[in-house]
């Protein structure tokens, strides 16, 4: 994937913001606008009519959710893959090492 198509919806900040904010960002919205898998009718039709509220425009279910996701896993698993320097845990670590010794 190039990085302009990446970025999709987030390009309307230009050049503002930071590169790594607005892929992070980017992920965080798609998620949010994207049409969803109902839990009741396991049609891919659910809509965020606003913060944690989800309709289905298959069967009609109107059902809280998370936030900017129907669902926990799929979205924490994806802004962690945007998510960057895991140099910095490792350093933590090696420190707590050192203190135990
Ligand atoms: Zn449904």
């Amino acid at each position: 994937m190039k990085e302009e198509e990446k970025l999709g919806s987030v390009k309307r900040f230009g050049a503002r913001y930071g590169r790594k904010t607005k892929l992070k960002f980017s992920k965080v919205e798609y998620e949010q606008r994207r049409l969803h898998k109902c839990p009741y009718c396991s049609k891919t039709a659910v809509k965020r009519v606003a913060v944690g509220i989800w309709h289905c425009r298959k069967c009609n279910a109107k059902f809280a959710g998370k936030a900017y996701s129907v669902s926990k896993k799929v979205l924490a698993k994806e802004v962690e893959e945007v998510a960057e320097e895991p140099e910095t845990v490792k350093e933590e670590a090696e420190e707590q090492v050192l203190e135990e010794a």
